[in-house]
């Protein structure tokens, strides 16, 4: 990794989050702005808003964008939550003079990036990154390496089935772990149970409930139950299949891991391999959600 400033911009569905990034992924400056769907207008906002860091010299340019993207080519084939649809995204940073290299990833695998320098200052050498929040997102650095797969599409952890013929996921599957631990399946769970004991818990978001879990509400419990075990057994696989030194949650709902996490350290120790699951650690990030900022910056190696 080269000394230096680099650019790092995290794209996501409601804001976008920019910051000079250095060698170790920390943080120098940072500034956020909201989302606007049109590309061309996005980008061209996004260079107004880094214009008072034009006279610093930087090494490049790394973008995270949540959604499916050819690396290689510099292009979003598809976002669900920008609503795009073959994107050339890195031609329209060049248009707009952003510090070349401009290097494009999806912001699972940035995340994954950030957690492997940030929080663990790339000691491990095989990291896997669980992103807890609306949805589930993952990312996989193996022996040092984003892994990315053959189409770029690696690590949906988010999509692990944990339960056949379970709840329907927003993939068009059933039974996805995001359908159990992703926040807005939480709630939406929730709800329906409040309904069925004729209790009326409005209004219902993902910090209310996990304040309600802390206050032993029983069916809020039971929502991080289930997440609980979705997680015991997405991790059980994880680590039967990938023998990681680290396992990095991080996200809004990761901040409440002690409703779901030791539950689910049970599941893992007694469902795995024994080695494996004695080997591996798992922690939750210390950093509030700079993550996939600071890993988006790096991959401008
Ligand atoms: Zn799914």
């Amino acid at each position: 990794m080269r000394k230096g400033l680099r650019l790092g911009v995290d794209l996501g569905g409601t804001s976008v989050k920019l910051a000079l990034v250095d060698e170790r992924g920390r943080l120098h400056d940072k500034v956020a702005v909201d989302t606007v769907k049109q590309p061309r207008a996005l980008v061209k906002r996004l260079s107004e808003a880094v214009r008072p860091w034009s006279n610093r010299s930087l090494l490049g340019t790394g973008v995270g964008v949540a959604g499916d993207v050819d690396s290689q080519k510099g292009v979003v084939r598809f976002s669900a939550n920008l609503g795009w649809r073959r994107v050339s995204l890195a031609a329209l940073f060049r248009k707009f003079k952003f510090p070349a290299p401009i290097v494009l990833d999806n912001d699972a695998n940035a995340a994954a990036w950030g957690g492997y320098h940030l929080e663990l200052g790339a000691r491990p050498k095989s990291l896997i990154t669980l992103t807890l929040g609306t949805g589930v997102g993952g990312g996989l650095v193996l022996n040092g390496q984003v892994y990315r797969g053959v189409t770029g599409s690696a690590g949906e952890i988010g999509h692990l089935v944990v339960q056949e013929g379970g709840d329907p996921c927003a993939c068009g599957n059933r039974g996805c772990l995001e359908s159990y631990l992703g926040a807005s399946a939480m709630v939406r769970w929730a709800r329906a149970a409040y309904a069925k004991k004729k209790q009326v818990v409005e209004p219902l978001d993902p910090k209310i409930l996990e304040q309600r879990a802390l206050r032993r509400d029983p069916v809020a419990q039971e929502a991080y139950a289930r997440a609980a075990r979705a997680l015991g057994t997405a991790l059980t696989s994880l680590v039967n299949l990938l023998n990681p030194d680290t396992i990095l949650l991080t996200g809004g709902v990761a901040r409440g891991a002690g409703l779901f996490l030791p539950q689910a350290m049970g599941i893992l120790k007694s469902g795995a391999f024994k080695t494996p699951a004695r080997a591996v650690r798992v922690v939750v990030a210390r950093g509030k959600s700079d993550l996939g900022v600071a890993g988006a910056g790096l991959l401008v190696i």
